[in-house]
């Protein structure tokens, strides 16, 4: 046959003979993928959804598996036509208004380890994240376009993580193929028949939504604005996010990846991000980085011991001119100086060698009763884990003092205040402690009094000064009201 002959046959049997249109009884369902609508829509007809509403020659668009993600207008055309539905309610349900290819909405679990680690990352196609609320939720269950997104951590609704694999038999989750007879029941596992509303759930914590609906809602248009970091294309954004769980994935140890994550639990109060939620942990580590960019992600690099910027984009070298450069500029805007201070050894010989670990540093912390020690304890911790004194929660000056006095008399030195007088932490209390006994009713102390308690108590001299402010910070008596100086109120001159 010409061309030309297939060309007409087929436009008659379109037009005259077939396809029949199909009653409209399965209207889409609220945010439903195009995928899902079709294998519900077929499903009476007990015909795959392909066969039932594509022609030969529409079959021929279709070749791609996950065609339906971005049809062809044809296709589109022509699933309007056998349904009974306008081609926008049809095109609505897929992603043909996003720029670029997809192919990052769809690879499976785009931002989990596997993608860093192993040498083919898994390809399998269709793969998708249920929630069981939402299943829990639905009188008929179907598939919703956003849990098609490879990216996506936790239901948007219900923010509670994305089951992807089936939490009885291990199976991961995939939607069934459009050339499938089965009988199609999205809320079951398809190995096991295990339902997944009945999937264990827990919250995702906030800041790991906020990240994801700030890509979310960005992508359609394809400009990602994360605020700490600015507004990004999202080819730019993907790249960003892939070199920085590089970092964090690629020629690093395991404890010093435990020790981040369980960082990254603490500051997000969450539990410990498993395994399982593998792609939810990509998510979770770049919402915590860019809660308080850039510290986070220097400190990421210093508690993993990872190598430098400048060599962890090397990593990167198929990266497109037009993508290198923004992500360049943003990771070098955060790491400016290459070098360290001269000075650097003679601290960092001293913390390297405490006989306490960060972790003791912390139980200490938590021990402690007295808050400043606790500030010290925690930020010295950090230091002692590999972090830089930058990043610490305090002024770098005063932890650079604070270290300074360490490696000159040793870790309590570190954490004592400097102090206007002779007396020790444990005696300041006290004294503070007899001062408070002192009745509220009755006159209030003298300065002398305090002085010469010390002196008995001690044998340590203080100023009156001094004891007149242990008066003022512990005594019971109400403070002296001192009267605020009022302002004049001028007359208005006449003229
Ligand atoms: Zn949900
Ligand atoms: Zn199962």
């Amino acid at each position: 046959m010409l061309p030309a002959e297939t060309y007409e046959v087929e436009f008659f049997e379109t037009e005259a003979i077939a396809p029949p249109r199909l009653p409209a009884r399965v209207a889409p369902l609220p945010d439903e993928v195009l995928a899902s609508w079709l294998l519900r829509f077929a499903e009476p007809f007990a015909v795959p959804p392909e066969h039932l509403l594509l022609g030969d020659g529409e079959r021929d668009l279709a070749t791609h598996c996950e065609w339906w993600r971005k049809p062809d207008p044809l296709l589109i055309a022509a699933l309007a036509r056998g349904t009974g539905q306008s081609t926008d309610t049809v095109r609505a349900l897929t992603f043909a208004d996003w720029p670029d290819d997809g192919r990052d909405d769809a690879l499976p679990e785009r931002f989990s380890r596997q993608r860093f680690t192993v040498e083919q990352p898994s390809r399998q196609t269709r793969r998708i994240g249920v929630c069981p609320e939402c299943f829990s939720e639905d009188e008929t269950s179907y598939i919703r376009r956003t849990w098609t997104l490879s990216w996506l951590a936790a239901c948007p609704m219900h923010r509670v993580p994305f089951v992807r694999t089936c939490p009885e038999c291990g199976a991961k989750l995939r939607l069934p193929a459009l050339s499938s007879r089965d009988h199609f029941a999205p809320d079951r596992c398809p190995r096991c028949a295990f339902r997944l509303a009945r999937a264990p759930s827990r919250l995702a914590p906030e800041p790991v939504l906020r990240l994801q609906q700030r890509v979310l809602e960005g992508r359609p248009a394809g400009i990602i604005d994360l605020p700490e970091v600015g507004t990004l294309s999202w080819p730019v954004a993907v790249a960003l996010f892939d070199v920085l769980l590089g970092t964090v994935w690629i020629d690093t140890k395991p404890a010093a990846r435990d020790q981040l994550f369980a960082r990254i639990a603490r500051d997000l109060n969450t539990e410990p991000l498993g395994e399982v939620a593998d792609a939810y942990r990509g998510l979770a580590i770049l919402a915590w980085m860019f809660e308080a960019w850039p510290m986070r992600a220097q400190a990421a690099l210093a508690i993993l011991r990872a190598a430098r910027p400048r060599r962890q984009l090397r990593r990167w070298p198929n990266l497109d001119a037009a993508i290198r450069g923004p992500v360049e500029q943003l990771l070098f805007a955060a790491w400016p100086d290459e070098s360290h201070p001269p000075e650097r050894a003679w601290w960092r010989a001293w913390i390297d060698t405490l006989p306490e670990t960060g972790e003791d540093l912390r139980a200490q912390a938590a021990r402690e009763r007295l808050p400043h020690r606790r500030v010290r304890l925690l930020a010295i911790a950090d230091v002692r884990d590999g972090l830089p004194v930058e990043v610490a929660d305090v002024i770098p000056r005063t932890l650079y003092r604070w270290i300074r006095r360490g490696a000159k008399g040793g870790l309590d030195a570190a954490l004592e205040r400097p102090r206007w007088h002779q007396l020790s932490e444990p005696q300041v209390m006290e004294l503070a402690e007899w001062i408070a006994t002192a009745s509220p009713d009755g006159p209030r102390w003298r300065a002398n009094r305090v002085q010469n308690e010390a002196r008995r108590r001690f044998g340590v001299e203080i100023s009156l000064h001094i004891a007149g402010r242990f008066l003022r910070k512990y005594g019971p008596w109400r403070r002296r009201k001192v009267l605020a100086k009022r302002r004049l109120t001028l007359a208005p001159v006449y003229v």
